[in-house]
């Protein structure tokens, strides 16, 4: 990859900003690369028109497990849409008692889109792991491959040892200010390898609603990130440019 990106966002709810397109354009001059999940299959047709052409924004195809129980029957458009789509997400497995209620839909509709990407191949997937990140692993090992599905554990807050997992697993792991705000956050950070570890805002859920606040919270968190693992911010930059570009080469998007 050419030097011609310079920060990377691997969760942004664009779609969910006050201003999408002035978002989408801020990116494209910030020369920040976005990976801008969804939450429906039906939000996919919207962002896909404002990402086309775009070179620093791409649309992920997602079903949120939040919202699993009432779309259920949005998994087949999924399935439809899905030879169009290098990247998935938001995806994944909500085990809050919140969303009990809609286990087993959710376990269902994250086994037939695991299934998809692993049929396809070359797919990145941005995942979503609340209290459910052994159930996540566990359907990753029976339904995936790491040479045909990369998994981005998005968010991920459990524990120590299950982190060791996901890395054996072949899991990168995408890092917000909220994870390095808590003790609990930054031990699980200090036990990812460095090859493993990307940057996302996850914006607006993690409170932010601005796009001009994008560019500085991923500066932010590479900074914290630096200071969390002990290195110079350069190098921290340098290794995030590393496995990104490693992320999107398994996508088949060079720069
Ligand atoms: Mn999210």
């Amino acid at each position: 990859m050419t030097k011609t990106v310079d920060a990377f966002d691997f969760h942004c709810h664009i779609d969910l900003f006050p201003d999408p397109v002035g978002t989408i354009a801020a990116c494209e001059i910030k020369r920040l690369f976005t990976l801008a999940v969804t939450t429906t299959p039906k939000a996919w047709a919207q962002n896909r028109r404002w990402t086309e052409g775009r070179h620093y924004i791409h649309a992920a195809l997602g079903l949120h497990p939040e919202l699993a129980g009432e779309r259920y029957d949005e998994i087949t458009l999924l399935e439809q849409l899905m030879p169009d789509a290098r990247f998935v997400g938001e995806i994944g497995l909500d085990g809050s008692s919140k969303y009990w209620n809609s286990w087993l839909i959710q376990k269902s509709i994250f086994i037939r889109v695991l299934e998809t990407a692993q049929r396809l191949g070359g797919r990145v997937a941005s995942i979503h792991s609340r209290r459910a990140a052994r159930e996540v692993l566990a359907c990753l090992a029976e339904h995936t491959t790491p040479q045909r599905v990369l998994p981005i554990l998005h968010w991920f807050s459990d524990t120590v040892s299950l982190t060791r997992q996901a890395v054996e697993q072949g899991c990168y792991f995408s890092i917000n200010h909220r994870m390095l705000s808590s003790r609990s956050g930054a031990a699980v950070v200090e036990g990812i390898p460095a090859d493993r570890i990307l940057i996302e805002t996850d914006a607006p859920f993690t409170g932010n609603t601005e796009s001009k606040n994008q560019w500085r919270d991923v500066m932010s968190i590479a900074n914290q990130l630096a200071k969390c693992r002990g290195v110079q911010v350069d190098m921290m930059l340098a290794q995030l440019a590393t496995n990104a570009e490693c992320v999107l080469h398994f996508a088949g998007v060079s720069f």
